[in-house]
């Protein structure tokens, strides 16, 4: 998951890293108390999940209140690289006399958990580093070990460092090192890192952790939580994987590669599916049941194809959640499912008794999806 940019600093703060004081404003008004709150001269960042913003104009600086209220007054509502900004983070602003480029990235290709850092950071670190200016540095570090800060000074005492301090930027990379391990970062990214008056600032901050780590991560995790909708906080407690989509056909199946096969085949069929939800492996009555209650739930949903490959999982297990489900969700939409697998013949049969449930017997998803068709015509 990608942490916003005020979130990952305060993160990063709490790493020991140092970071502007700044503040979130959803409005033009609430951008000028903040510049006001914050004293000074400030710059208004459009808070997008991507980077690429100083470029596009969505970074702004502002020497007054009235300046930042008219910089988040341009910002706010406006598309941007892809994105609405919906919010602005107010920060003070830094006068940087140099910016560094600062990385802890995962590099699966090696193994190794990879400390990148460039003297010609900025916004135009890409261009700088393939036209040869401004060597991109990368130290390999096996995983699991520290990085004690006399191996980043040696490290950094061999390149030509233009007047920066090694040991000041080894105590700061060997802090951003840590935090990247301690937040299970899969990218952690400081660009600029600027160097003013004598000290380093993290001016933006890319945080992308683990997804696989978020229950140790407990607020990160929270953070995720929030961000996440109704139904796709519903679908996380239950254990599914689950996307929204734009059509108006449910859609269940059991595994990544049936659920995507089984989107194409609804598509050539031209049925539009309103979900992809995988049920992952372990099948259960009151996990197929909350499946079903999460896909039903939109009215627009015209009918829904269960499509399960059970193998040893035990089919009448989902027949009892399908049964369960349909006393809430009720009969008036068509449901076509394929279960095969573990008690296949008992699923099938408990499944025939239900209203408006069509069993499809043979393993052709293309037969489904040809009954499902005709029933929603
Ligand atoms: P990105 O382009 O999306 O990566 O956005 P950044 O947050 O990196 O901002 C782009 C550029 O704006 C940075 O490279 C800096 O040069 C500049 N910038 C960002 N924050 C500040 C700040 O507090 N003070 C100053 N002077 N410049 C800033
Ligand atoms: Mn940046």
């Amino acid at each position: 998951m990608i942490v916003t940019e005020h979130h990952a600093k305060s993160l990063l703060a709490r790493c020991g890293l140092t970071t502007p004081q700044g503040r979130v404003a959803c409005t033009a008004a609430e951008a000028a108390t903040a510049a006001r709150d914050l004293g000074g001269a400030v710059v208004v960042k459009a808070l997008i999940p991507v980077g690429g913003r100083g470029k596009a104009g969505g970074v702004l600086p502002a020497v007054s209140p009235a300046a930042a209220e008219a910089a988040a007054g341009t910002l706010l509502g406006r598309e941007l690289l892809g994105h609405t900004v919906r919010e602005v983070l107010v920060e003070q602003a830094v006068r940087a006399e140099q910016e560094i480029y600062a990385g802890v990235v995962v590099n699966a290709a090696s193994g190794s958990i990879d400390l990148v850092v460039s003297l010609a950071g900025g916004v135009e670190i890409e261009v700088a580093a393939q036209a040869g200016r401004g060597r991109v540095l990368s130290l390999a570090v096996e995983p699991g070990t520290a990085l004690p800060l006399h191996r980043v000074r040696g490290w950094l005492e061999a390149q030509p460092l233009q007047g920066i301090d090694a040991t000041l930027l080894a105590a700061t990379l060997v802090r951003l090192f840590q935090a990247a391990a301690d937040l299970d970062a899969v990218l952690l990214e400081v660009n600029p890192l600027a160097l003013a008056g004598g000290a380093l600032i993290a001016l933006d901050c890319k945080l992308e952790v683990d997804d696989n780590a978020l229950f140790r991560q407990p607020e990160v995790m929270a953070l995720y939580r929030a961000a996440l909708g109704a139904r796709e906080r519903r679908a996380r407690e239950l254990g599914v994987s689950f996307v929204p989509l734009q059509g108006d056909i449910g859609l269940i199946s059991s595994g990544a590669g049936l659920g995507m096969a089984t989107l194409d085949l609804l598509q050539q069929a031209g049925l539009r599916p309103a979900d992809f939800l995988d049920t992952g492996g372990g099948i259960s009555e009151q996990l197929v049941k909350g499946a079903v209650e999460l896909i039903m739930e939109p009215p627009e949903v015209r009918g829904a194809l269960i499509n399960l490959y059970g193998g040893i999982n035990r089919m009448l297990e989902a027949a009892k959640g399908i049964a369960a489900a349909r006393e809430t969700v009720g009969a008036r939409r068509p449901l076509v499912v394929k279960v095969l697998g573990n008690q296949q013949e008992e699923a099938w049969a408990m499944l025939e008794q239900l209203p408006n449930v069509h069993v499809i017997r043979v393993t052709q998803t293309e037969v489904a999806v040809a009954r499902l068709a005709e029933l929603v015509g």
